[in-house]
């Protein structure tokens, strides 16, 4: 399955990525890939207000994996930039959260494509000049449904 959608300002992202937030099931892993300062973060932010998390949403870059409680779902924020193997990725104990209770959003999930789950739920930011400074094309993949 593939869907398309263009956005035109960081708000429309953050409420593409609210709606997705909303209708975000138990169990669900989003993928989210695209060049630095394309989007990801504001997406995810809305994402997390779309759960009904009310706590302040960072970008784990350094601490990995932010947990959120306070929303109707357990929601795990991934960035894993910064990690360099898969056993790193054990290390945080990334399947305790990818098969456990909660949504999971994973930021460049593509530098370890081998442990993503194949019912994950791929999204791309992408930026195109000539549609101007503030256009994003946001594309869903999810190869198999679950
Ligand atoms: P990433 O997490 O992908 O590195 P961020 O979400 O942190 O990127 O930053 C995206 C930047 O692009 C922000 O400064 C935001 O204001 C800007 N921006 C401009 N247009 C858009 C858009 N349509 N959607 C999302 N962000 C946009
Ligand atoms: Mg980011």
């Amino acid at each position: 399955m593939e869907k398309i959608w263009e956005t035109h300002s960081p708000a429309e992202t953050a409420a593409l990525g609210k709606e997705m937030g909303k209708n975000a099931q138990r169990g669900q892993i989003f993928c989210l890939t695209g060049d630095l300062g394309t989007g990801k973060t504001v997406f995810t932010k809305g994402f997390a207000a779309g759960l009904g998390v009310t706590d302040h949403v960072t970008s784990p870059t350094f601490t990995i994996v932010n947990e959120y409680h306070d929303g109707r779902l357990p929601f795990y924020h991934f960035d894993v930039y910064r990690l360099s193997c898969e056993e790193e990725m054990d290390d945080i104990g990334y399947e305790e959260y990818f098969f456990g209770d909660g949504v999971c959003l994973v930021e460049w999930a593509e530098l370890f494509p081998d442990l993503i789950p194949k019912e994950a739920i791929w999204l791309t930011v992408e930026k195109d000049f000539a549609k101007g400074e503030d256009y994003r094309r946001i594309t869903l993949r999810q190869e198999v449904e679950p």
